[in-house]
């Protein structure tokens, strides 16, 4: 087999996971989208078969579902997109940067919506010099000849190094996953959302966000100054270090990663969480976090399912279901708010879902903690009120480009130049 270097193997282990790797087990979910027309119900083993079938020495080969990354995989890439991000903020660095991966190029197949997504992989790919070709609609693809989806990705994967993929269907992007490991040359594959199910990849970007936020007294997110009148004062992050390249100013990306900063900690998910892939993936992550409490706010029709709850139970991790988000909004340390994933809709039953109850506006501020921290995957509609952008709790836009930030770090591990990179950061970036 002929496999293209990638493996995440030579990243420093740099702290004990809390929980043992092999110790973790989900169900898949098995709904389809109605817009499917292949069955590709994941396979129903337990999540170590299927996490093993993704990983190589126990490290993410291809990044396919949110059980694949423990405790030290995440902070490893969160340590890593502050040092990229803190290397692409000058000249030398964003040329070094893009020398890591020139020789090798990705296929972007998008074929399902995506505008950010995209966007924030074609920017993550420029930062590490990846030339990049992408498809978006299947209708400019031998498939309308009466290809095969298997065959057309195949092809790519005979041109390509990577594959990046959003797919409607469920489980595709396992499916493809496993169909390269058994082929010729096998690559890897990043799921950038596959149906209803995950999105991996914004799980550890918004992970990301969440932990630059909370660890922000060691050094982390910096808030937008407060409006006049906003609620909750700013707080200011101390960046400490000097005698980089062209005086940027570099953050420590040291220990903050490394403690649990969620413990103790209540984050609430707001909205469609029966349909939005993005917190079931972020559950996930947050499981690997012990103390960490977690509501699921969402009108009835739209509870989270069942798979994800046993899931957090079974990591031992306080939740609660509710309804009501304006009941326990002072008590929360971040609120992730969702849209209505109406789009999966059978018969517009959306519509007779009060919806309004599940947003939050700038009326209520006056009951968030100064601390909280507002997230949403956007794109956003009515339940997250813009006026709210002004106020320093909202981290929705520094979360857009978190995830820039991330997903060069990921693509970056999956081809072993995270070690270069590290490298090149204690070189040039500390003293
Ligand atoms: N529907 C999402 C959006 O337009 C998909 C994405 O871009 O990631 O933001
Ligand atoms: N952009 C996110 C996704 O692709 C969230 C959303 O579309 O609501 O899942």
């Amino acid at each position: 087999m002929d496999s293209v270097g990638p493996g995440w193997g030579s990243s420093v282990r740099v702290g004990p996971a809390d929980v043992p790797f092999s110790s973790f087990a989900a169900k898949g979910e098995t709904t389809m989208s109605p817009t499917d027309t292949v069955l590709m119900t994941p396979p129903t083993t337990d999540s170590a078969h299927r996490v093993a079938a993704l990983n190589r020495n126990d490290k993410p080969f291809h990044v396919v579902l949110a059980q694949q990354f423990d405790r030290n995989t995440i902070e490893q890439l969160c340590q890593l997109a502050d040092m990229i991000r803190s290397i692409g903020g000058s000249r030398q660095g964003t040329q070094f940067l893009r020398t890591m991966l020139s020789h090798r190029r990705a296929m972007l197949y998008f074929i399902q919506p995506s505008t950010r997504t995209f966007l924030s992989f074609t920017a993550s790919c420029q930062i590490v010099g990846m030339p990049y070709n992408e498809v978006r609609d299947r209708s400019t693809s031998s498939e309308v000849k009466g290809e095969s989806e298997d065959d057309t990705i195949r092809t790519f994967s005979q041109y390509f190094d990577l594959i990046i993929m959003r797919h409607p269907a469920e489980g595709f992007a396992e499916h493809v996953a496993n169909m390269l490991n058994e082929s010729t040359r096998a690559i890897p594959v990043i799921n950038a959302g596959s149906g209803k199910d995950q999105h991996p990849t914004q799980a550890l970007l918004d992970i990301y966000t969440l932990m630059r936020s909370f660890g922000e007294e060691s050094g982390g997110e910096s808030r937008a100054p407060a409006e006049p009148g906003a609620v909750g004062e700013p707080r200011t992050s101390v960046r400490a270090i000097s005698g980089s390249p062209n005086g940027t100013r570099a953050i420590q990306p040291g220990a903050r990663f490394h403690r649990n900063l969620f413990a103790g900690k209540t984050i609430a998910f707001v909205g469609d969480l029966k349909r939005g892939r993005t917190v079931r993936s972020l559950t996930y992550l947050l499981c690997r976090y012990p103390g960490v409490r977690l509501v699921f706010v969402s009108p009835p029709e739209l509870r989270i399912g069942e798979d994800i709850l046993d899931y957090v139970s079974r990591h031992g991790i306080e939740f609660e279901i509710s309804d009501d988000v304006r009941s326990q909004l002072g008590e929360f340390d971040a609120v992730y708010m969702t849209r209505m994933q109406d789009e999966w809709d059978l018969n517009g039953e959306s519509k007779s879902i009060a919806y309004d109850r599940y947003a939050i506006n700038y009326e209520m501020a006056r009951e968030f903690k100064p601390n909280l921290v507002i997230m949403h995957p956007l794109p956003r509609r009515h339940e997250l009120d813009p006026r709210l952008d002004a106020l320093p709790q909202a981290r929705y836009w520094q979360q857009v480009r978190n995830g820039m930030w991330m997903r060069a770090a990921i693509i970056a591990s999956l081809f072993n130049v995270d070690t270069a990179i590290r490298d090149h950061y204690y070189a040039y970036y500390t003293y």
